[in-house]
């Protein structure tokens, strides 16, 4: 009769993960939050949610996005709600603090 394994550590366990205690997106690619308005130059706040994106994170404020159909005009995308992101968030995931050049225009 085998003996009875009764050790727990079997080889390939992945090692100890650390506590998550808050959001880990270290190295993550996050988005950009770029600041404004790529047509009308308005500041866009971070932590609201009047701003709407294309997958390539051209930035629009909600009422360009609405005179543009919900159509992003540079690449023809989707354009979806940015999400918020949360004030404690910024401080370790600032918004970016370049502002998109509002030269596209979009009316
Ligand atoms: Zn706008
Ligand atoms: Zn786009």
């Amino acid at each position: 009769m085998p003996p009875i394994r009764t050790d727990r550590t079997a080889p390939g366990d992945p090692p100890d993960r650390p506590d998550h205690d808050r959001p880990d997106h270290e190295g993550d690619p996050v988005l950009t939050m770029k600041p404004n308005c790529e047509c009308c130059d308005c500041d866009l706040d971070p932590s609201g949610t009047d701003a709407r994106i294309c997958s390539f994170e051209c930035t629009w404020c909600s009422s360009c996005a609405d005179h543009l159909g919900g159509t992003c005009p540079n690449c023809g995308g989707a354009l979806v709600q940015r999400p918020a992101r949360d004030a404690s968030l910024l401080e370790a995931f600032p918004a970016s603090p370049e502002r998109a050049p509002a030269s596209h225009g979009c009316s």
